[in-house]
């Protein structure tokens, strides 16, 4: 009797689906064989979820965002599997050996760990230039970064925002409005503003998935709020104007300006988390290269697969990972029934993006922006529907527990596609 390993990369919104997936729809229907066990593996450097959703907001204040709300433990969320099929590793994967199909794991405490897999999910995503908007190693450490920026932050004159995507302008509201404080009803502008915040697009516009006029709408309501939007602009560099603490950032701009600020932020896009996995694995903005339809990382060998923002098959977030995660599951499966019964493959998968317009952007605690599936929502919308809390009451906690794959979900099969070692994995 032996014990065959599924193993997921990454404890985040990705890999955690997908490990619900894993232990509710494919160990259950793989054939019996040689009393062969089939268990699933999570690996991720902290023991905590973190509902990077809320960040803007958790950055900027405790009492406004407390920490019970995007911090969930990872391991109760998997209690209701049968004991012994689901295992968690609090670690980093550091390489891939794909002739051995295992993984180097150096765990939370510091030992070394060779992980056999039979099949293998990566879901490790990306991290953010600023610390404000990842978690690195582990919540205590998350919560010393947000303990450190909230003590700066109530006596900052000049605060600059690199980068105008949701995360920017989602961050310049709330930085805006906690300092600046609420204007009132039918006001443009704070008529004392404590701060001067300034957002800096690389464009002539913000918030790239939608349209103009919603653009538009977001620069109101950041004006509202005392933060000041500069277009066609990009920071090209920073450096710090003097020791210690107190000391300001000098930002230097494309356009010849600087701005001296007491604190700078970079928003200005993200780095994936693949410097653990071989180069020729990576496409040319180091995301992992798949075949976009069945999410297999073909250049990997055998059952591997890719979900989540690491992926070169997506354009990023959260929703897509609704779509994507069974698929690149039903196509595990499929390969796995087909090693463990000899038989030919089953039909494929297949994964298509939703390119609409589709993005929620709050700013600030009462305003926001956004379109769902091309269509404009108001504002009181996404307050109703994000604003009031990240998410954080409606979605944190059923993410973790994977209440979004109670069911297989219906699909078309496709043709079989050529997989990398079908007949000698
Ligand atoms: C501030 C902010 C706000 C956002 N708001 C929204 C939103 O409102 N809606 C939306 O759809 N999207 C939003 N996003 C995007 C969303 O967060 C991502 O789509 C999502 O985090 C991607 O999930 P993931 O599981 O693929 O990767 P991640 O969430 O990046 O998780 C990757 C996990 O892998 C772990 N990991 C990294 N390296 C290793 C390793 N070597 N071994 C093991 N584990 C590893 C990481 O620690 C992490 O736990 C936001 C992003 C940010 C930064």
């Amino acid at each position: 009797m032996s014990t065959e390993t599924i193993l997921v990369l990454g404890g985040s919104f990705a890999g955690l689906g997908a490990a619900h997936y894993a232990l509710k729809h494919t160990i259950p229907q793989l054939p019996k064989k040689d009393g062969t066990t089939y268990t699933v593996t999570l690996v991720n450097p902290s023991k905590d979820f973190y509902w990077r959703i809320a960040a803007p907001r958790a950055a900027v204040s405790k009492k406004l965002m407390p920490a019970s709300k995007y911090i969930l433990p990872i391991e109760p969320a998997f209690k209701s599997y049968p004991q012994g099929s689901f295992t968690f590793i609090q670690g980093s994967a550091t390489h891939v050996d794909t002739a051995a199909q295992a993984v180097s794991v150096t765990t939370a405490s510091g030992e070394h760990k060779s992980i056999p897999y039979v099949a293998l999910i990566i879901a490790t995503g990306f991290s953010t230039p600023s610390p404000l908007f990842t978690q690195t190693t582990d919540a205590a450490a998350l919560d010393a970064t947000y303990d450190a920026f909230q003590k700066i932050l109530p006596s900052a004159k000049s605060v600059v925002i690199g980068g105008a995507g949701p995360v920017g302008v989602e961050t310049a509201g709330e930085i805006a409005e906690f300092l600046n404080g609420k204007p009132g009803l039918f006001a443009s502008a704070p008529k004392n503003p404590k701060a001067k915040v300034t957002l800096i697009s690389a464009e002539n516009k913000m918030l790239p998935v939608l349209r103009e006029a919603i653009s538009k709408t977001a620069e109101k309501y950041l004006k509202r709020l005392g933060a000041e939007v500069v277009y066609n602009t990009k920071v090209v560099s920073t450096s710090t104007a003097s020791e210690g603490e107190g000391a300001k950032t000098i930002v230097q701009l494309s356009d010849g300006k600087t701005i001296e600020a007491d604190i700078y932020i970079d928003a200005t896009g993200v780095r994936p988390n693949t410097s653990y996995l071989p180069k020729d694995w990576l496409d040319e903005r180091s995301r992992i290269s798949c075949n976009p339809q069945t999410l297999r990382v073909e250049t990997a060998g055998p059952r591997v697969y890719v979900v989540g923002d690491v992926g070169s098959y997506t354009r990023g977030g959260v929703i897509d990972q609704a779509v994507a995660i069974p698929v690149a599951m039903t196509n595990l499966k499929t390969d796995l029934v087909a090693h463990i019964s000899g038989k030919e493959p089953g039909p494929d998968r297949h994964y298509t993006a939703n390119l609409s317009e589709q993005q929620i952007c709050p700013v600030g605690t009462s305003k926001g922006v956004g379109a769902f599936g091309g269509w404009r929502l108001p504002s009181f919308m996404v307050w109703l529907i994000k604003g009031r809390d990240y998410l954080s009451g409606q979605l944190a906690a059923a993410t973790l527990n994977g209440d979004g794959f109670k069911k297989e979900g219906k699909w078309k099969p496709q043709p079989v596609a050529a997989r990398a070692g079908l007949s000698s994995g």
